[in-house]
């Protein structure tokens, strides 16, 4: 499976100017190409080759630069297509898609650009890259980086990397290609994990995960950002930049929590030879009531994406995931199976209104999900499974493909209209 780990570099000045250039002249010429493709109708990376790779040497580009520089903008007005036809950009009259599609794709002078290994060579035990410049092949750039980043570089490093410049700094992004661990396909059991606003993951374990501190920062950053967004709105550009920057500084923050909540609980989960239980996420915006202050917390907070990253971090340690149905997870008594709303008399704690069992909110519902996970999984690895009749679901859930994909279980669906997955 692929891996990304970034690598910092430290170049002098010289090389600083080098990089500088590169990027802006590779960027110049792909907005030049992207203006001739937009003109010519003709998108696709051979056609685009036949028209501008004489010129792009002519530029001043080597020839493995040049193929980069059209494949970027063949692959850029490739991803504006699939964006369109999935309706990310509105429908047919939604100004945003009138908008894109009335214009070349148009790059940032410093965007990354891609270097192959005849463009970019990487020296492991002196901590060094050569890579080729407008200004001649730099050598002896040093990088650094963490150091189970730089081993995973040294041992398994494939492909290409991407040049990019970031609040003054510069990164190497370098692909590597990592065995994943074979698939535990006999998990002793599960563990369930709850997202949630206050707590970010809760596993039936009861191990809780960034709590009221990070919500503080979170509240705090939301009130800086609001008064930039004043600001902005007031014609001020420097508030734009600062802005923008601000986004990505905090993006980069919860990435940053999400891959250590993901690291610890694929790692308990491989310890214990246990899969992990996520409750699929549609919906965790209407099914979840909120504080005002959590409002703008929850909207901003990257579910999804600690999600895909346990999901990749236990793929590469072999640890099996299931995702479940999440209705009811938080009202549910996972001891006599009352469900009830009053179950839940605020939004911290759970009191069962039928057989008294109490404990901590998100703790009961990462059991819940614990439990739809076991449910799922008898089906999953049922020996010789006899069709159930108007059970579409469970059917779907036998199929090895369901893991790691959706899995519903425990209730029958919600909607009986719902088009159901056929075997
Ligand atoms: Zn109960």
């Amino acid at each position: 499976m692929k891996l990304v780990v970034q690598m910092k570099l430290l170049p002098t000045p010289e090389q600083a100017a080098a990089l500088h250039a590169t990027l802006r002249t590779c960027n110049a010429l792909a907005n030049r190409i992207s203006g001739q493709a937009y003109e010519k109708k003709m998108f696709s990376r051979a056609g685009l080759q036949k028209l501008v790779y004489a010129e792009l040497k002519a530029a001043g580009l080597s020839a493995q630069p040049a193929l980069h520089v059209i494949r970027k903008t063949a692959d850029a007005y490739t991803t504006l297509r699939s964006q369109i036809a999935a309706g990310l950009l509105g429908g047919e009259n939604s100004k945003r898609r009138r908008k894109a599609e009335s214009k070349p794709v148009a790059f940032r002078l410093d965007a990354a650009q891609p270097f192959d290994d005849r463009c970019l060579s990487w020296q492991m035990d002196a901590g060094t890259v050569s890579i080729w410049t407008v200004h001649g092949r730099m050598q002896r750039i040093a990088f650094t980086g963490r150091p189970s980043q730089l081993k995973v570089l040294a041992e398994h490093r494939k492909g290409e990397s991407d040049l990019v410049h970031r609040d003054g700094m510069w990164f190497l992004y370098a692909t590597c290609e990592v065995d994943a661990a074979p698939l535990n396909t006999d998990p002793v059991d599960w563990i369930g994990v709850d997202r949630g606003i206050v707590n970010l993951a809760t596993t039936c374990d009861g191990a809780n995960y960034q709590g009221r501190d990070l919500s503080r920062y979170r509240r705090a950053q939301a009130r800086r950002r609001a008064e930039l967004q004043r600001k902005k709105a007031a014609g001020s550009r420097s508030a734009a930049r600062r802005l923008t920057r601000r986004k990505a500084r905090e993006g980069r923050h919860a990435a940053n929590i999400n891959h250590k909540i993901a690291k610890q609980i694929v790692a308990d989960a491989q310890r214990t030879g246990r899969g992990i239980a996520l409750e699929e996420l549609s919906g965790i915006r209407g099914r979840v009531r909120l504080r005002r202050h959590q409002r703008v917390t929850l909207s901003t907070w990257p579910f999804h994406q600690l999600g895909t990253y346990i999901a990749y971090k236990a793929e590469r340690a072999g640890v099996p995931v299931l995702q479940v149905d999440p209705a009811y997870t938080s009202q549910r008594c996972p001891r006599c199976g009352h469900v009830a709303r009053g179950n839940r008399p605020d939004r911290d704690h759970f009191c069962c209104r039928r057989c008294g069992l109490a404990g901590p909110a998100d703790h009961i519902a990462a059991v819940n999900v614990r439990q739809r996970a076991r449910t799922a999984w008898a089906f999953v690895s049922m020996p010789d499974p006899t069709p159930v009749q108007g059970k579409g679901d469970a059917t779907a859930a036998r199929q090895p493909a369901a893991l790691g994909s959706a899995t519903r279980c425990g209730r029958p669906s919600r909607k009986p209209g719902r088009p159901r997955p056929r075997s």
